[in-house]
């Protein structure tokens, strides 16, 4: 089994403890090894180490370049050498360009965007969603060469494992990339991203405005959590939609996520049902969010919020 560890350089990201589970899903309880392409510092590869019995890593120029066709190649020849039939890879949308390129190259089946993962007699089962989650389809394969995207945020986070794993730098012949990212630009942003955050801070409709969300904002700070934002925010205007959580946004699933003004559609549910714990504001005592909540307060989020802050500041002093 052949996992491709999503990271920025430095760091692993959290796709890729959640595709370390999901190999484990498929069976490989500790037969996996971890590829790390691209450019990446001694810490990353060390941090690969203790997720994985065998890490093969290669920054050969070709992969820095950001082009999908030289990605599948060196993972298709990756899986080659090291006899992988399975291929796991992250949902993402780089994951996504990759994956049906390198089921091509290896005549396997693709199973896209799934969110749960079984061995069946000579195959594997998945699960994903289809027509904006409103149905769960189950597919089966026993195609010798399986390659998998899994949805960020389906599977939970492994945990490092007790052994440290070999590194392996690996031998790749690559063709000059057919096209390159010439420019990036990174939002300067102080707070930690949505989809790997620990504890997430959403405001709904009930925020009033978008200067309403200053107070979703310094809840967030005062915990380090990310910033959520229902479509109802979106739509209004207040918030990018880089922030929605829910069918049609993201999907998160943190330690804590904290539910201010917002109802608790079904379409959001489906984006942050999974979270740990559930903390609701709302002023309405019948609002659906309190069906799914672990804690919950009745009340105006303008006067619970604030006491949240000041609360939260008392505990660091
Ligand atoms: P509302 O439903 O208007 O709820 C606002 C809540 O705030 C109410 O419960 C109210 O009691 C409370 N409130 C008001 N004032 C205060 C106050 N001062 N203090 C405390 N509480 C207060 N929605 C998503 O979020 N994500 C999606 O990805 C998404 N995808 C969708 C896809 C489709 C195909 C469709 C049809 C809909 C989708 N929706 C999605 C929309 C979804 O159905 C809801 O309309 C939306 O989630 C409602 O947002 P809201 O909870 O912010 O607003």
């Amino acid at each position: 089994m052949l996992i491709i560890a999503e990271h920025d350089g430095q760091r692993l990201l959290k796709a890729t403890f959640e595709l370390v589970t999901a190999a484990q899903a498929c069976g490989a309880a500790d037969d996996f090894t971890l590829a790390i392409l691209g450019e990446a510092q001694d810490a990353l590869l060390h941090e690969a180490a203790t997720y994985a019995p065998q890490v093969v890593a290669s920054a050969h120029p070709s992969l820095t370049a950001g082009d999908p066709a030289a990605r599948a190649r060196a993972i298709a020849d990756l899986a080659e050498q090291a006899e992988a039939n399975r291929i796991l890879m992250a949902g993402t949308r780089g994951g996504r360009a990759v994956a049906p390129r390198v089921a091509v190259r290896l005549t396997g089946a693709y199973l896209e965007d799934v969110v749960a993962l079984e061995p069946i007699a000579g195959g594997l089962r998945a699960t994903r969603y289809s027509y904006l989650a409103r149905i769960a389809e189950t597919l089966e394969t026993t195609a010798a060469v399986v390659v998998i995207t899994c949805k960020p945020n389906a599977f939970t986070a492994a945990a490092p494992r007790l052994d440290i794993g070999d590194i392996f730098e690996a031998e790749l012949e690559l063709p000059a990339p057919s096209m390159q990212v010439t420019a990036r630009h990174t939002e300067r942003s102080t707070r930690v991203a949505l989809q790997e955050a620990v504890i997430v801070v959403t405001g709904g409709r009930g925020v009033g405005s978008a200067s309403g969300f200053a107070v979703i904002e310094q809840l967030a700070d005062a915990l380090g959590a990310a910033v959520g934002a229902t479509r109802g925010a979106v739509d209004a205007g207040w918030r990018p939609y880089a922030e929605q959580v829910g069918q049609t946004g993201k999907t998160v699933q943190p330690g804590v996520y904290i539910a201010a003004g917002v109802s608790g559609a079904v379409q959001h549910l489906s984006g942050m049902g999974k979270s740990r714990y559930i903390v609701a504001v709302n002023k309405d005592p019948d609002a659906p969010i309190f069906k799914v909540s672990d804690y919950g307060v009745v009340g105006d989020l303008h006067v619970v919020l604030p006491a949240m802050i000041a609360a939260t500041a008392a505990l660091k002093d």
